[in-house]
């Protein structure tokens, strides 16, 4: 057979190990996922309770315009029905995006490290990637601006990003806006929006407003904890959308995860907690780090990459048979850090305290002074 020969180059999403997978291998009964940004507190208890009184049946085929959870999300957000896309999650749109504007002759800018699905999706597009290096754990939008010409179809930006929890400031994002060229997608995935704590961030949606080739993305699987039922999203200006719904596949959002969706948006004290629980487990690693002298990066997100001054491989292992299953920085571009979810007061002081044992097993590291 005829492969896309950029096929061969790659290789399926490593995900993170299961639980239950970990449980067999290393006979612990208690095991503690930690390694996809999952919400430890699970979802909004209003998601069960109208999955049950208003359940989908499985024989029909969902909405495929999801015109209730439509609905929903555009009045939370106040924008109108036609400025949105949903997808099965976030990967989906970004998926959806790649197939409509990347092709052989055309080029993505994006930072790496960050999300690996945009590249992935670029390269199955057999599109020229341009990756600009983070700047001390940020984008560097001085040099992705300058990574783009006349065949740039798409750039990434993501904030917070995944892996270093880091953000783009609301004057260096507007600044790279107004420089960019409207021939140019800007796709700002917003998959940790809701956890974001710092002053200087930008009401993203007015931004879709003043910049007519912005796009952004959020998603029900991080804070909403939603992540198995697949639901994502997009707002843009109703010409984007337009463009981008014929590449989108008919019935991509499945019927429970848009009655779940709509019932998690509507219950916001429920992210209201979730959210300071998270801003206070932060503080938890922040205070870790300090203790040990590990560099970490201030995060925005609910989880923290920590540099643990030893084989991120090694550190992942250990933890993993001490029952805590958490990401190695090796294939996220970071080989000496790991990145961790930010889960319960409890989840997050058992790791911390295998972390430490682990940490005092290691050789001496040469000190800088
Ligand atoms: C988790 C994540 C996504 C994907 O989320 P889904 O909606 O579950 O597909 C997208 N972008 C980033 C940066 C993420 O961390």
């Amino acid at each position: 057979m005829r492969w896309k020969k950029q096929l061969l180059t790659l290789t399926p999403y490593q995900p993170g190990k299961s639980i239950e997978s970990v449980k067999r291998q290393y006979k612990l009964d208690q095991i503690v996922k930690l390694a996809s940004n999952e919400n430890p507190f699970g979802c909004s208890p209003n998601v069960l309770t109208e999955l049950e009184s208003n359940q989908p049946s499985f024989a029909i085929y969902p909405d495929g315009y999801a015109t209730s959870l439509r609905e929903s999300v555009a009045s939370f957000l106040k924008v109108n029905q036609d400025e949105l896309i949903f997808g099965n999650g976030s990967d989906n749109i970004i998926q959806i995006i790649s197939r409509s504007l990347l092709h052989p002759g055309a080029n993505t800018v994006m930072a790496t490290p960050s999300f690996s699905q945009y590249k992935h999706n670029a390269v199955i597009e057999g599109a020229e990637i341009r990756e600009i290096p983070l700047l001390d754990g940020q984008h560097d939008l001085e040099k992705m601006y300058g990574a783009i010409d006349d065949n740039t179809n798409v750039v990434w930006v993501c904030s917070p990003n995944n892996p270093t929890g880091t953000y783009v400031s609301k004057n260096n994002l507007i600044s790279f806006l107004d420089k960019v060229p409207s021939h140019v997608l800007v796709v700002l995935d917003e998959a940790y929006y809701e956890y974001v704590c710092a002053d200087d961030y930008y009401d993203s949606i007015e931004l879709t407003r003043n910049y007519s080739n912005l796009i952004v993305l959020r998603t029900f699987s991080k804070i909403y904890g939603l992540a198995s039922l697949r639901v994502g999203y997009g707002i843009a200006n109703k010409e984007i959308i337009k463009a981008l719904e014929p590449a989108r596949e008919p019935f991509n959002v499945n019927s429970f995860g848009m009655v779940a969706a709509q019932a998690a948006i509507l219950d916001q004290e429920f992210v209201q907690t979730c959210k300071e629980k998270n801003k206070q487990g932060l503080t938890q690693f922040y205070h870790f780090c300090e203790d040990h002298k590990l560099s970490y990066y201030p995060s925005q997100t609910n989880f923290i990459l920590i540099d643990i001054n030893a084989d991120a491989d090694k550190g992942f292992q250990f933890l993993l048979e001490k029952g805590y299953i958490v990401r190695s920085g090796k294939a996220l571009g970071f080989p000496s850090s790991l990145r961790i979810t930010v889960g319960s007061f409890e989840q997050n002081e058992g790791v911390l305290k295998a972390l430490g044992v682990f940490l005092a097993e290691q050789p001496e590291q040469l000190s800088e002074n």
